[in-house]
């Protein structure tokens, strides 16, 4: 269950990060998932969803789960291409390169609370 141990830390580092008073009027959560991170949205959101937090202060919480593209970084030309088909190369000038730029993360991109 690795999802679970994910939402699990997810939620230890909301703790952690903000007062009480503000986790009891969270609404949301925005999450930022890679291509490459290994996490399956899907999952995720059933791992969120199996915790029921029916009856604790996180029953509000939506999760939002976007999923990020995989993008590298030319190192000999500087362009910035978006992976298709885990074809490595660089768009402009053929270049093979893993200067990976986005889609291993897996972050908290915002998080809201009701007023
Ligand atoms: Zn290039």
């Amino acid at each position: 269950m690795h999802e679970t141990s994910i939402v699990n830390s997810i939620m230890k580092t909301l703790e952690m990060e903000f007062e009480e008073e503000k986790l009891n009027k969270m609404s949301a959560i925005y999450l930022k998932v890679g291509k490459l991170s290994n996490i399956e949205p899907r999952l995720l959101h059933n791992a969120f969803t199996a915790k029921h937090y029916c009856g604790t202060r996180f029953h509000k919480v939506k999760l939002h789960i976007e999923s990020t593209e995989i993008k590298i970084k030319c190192e000999k030309c500087h362009h910035i291409t978006q992976i298709e088909n885990y074809r490595f190369l660089c768009e402009k000038c053929q270049q093979p390169s893993k200067n990976l730029i986005q889609g291993e993360e897996m972050l908290i991109h915002k998080v809201e609370f009701d007023d």
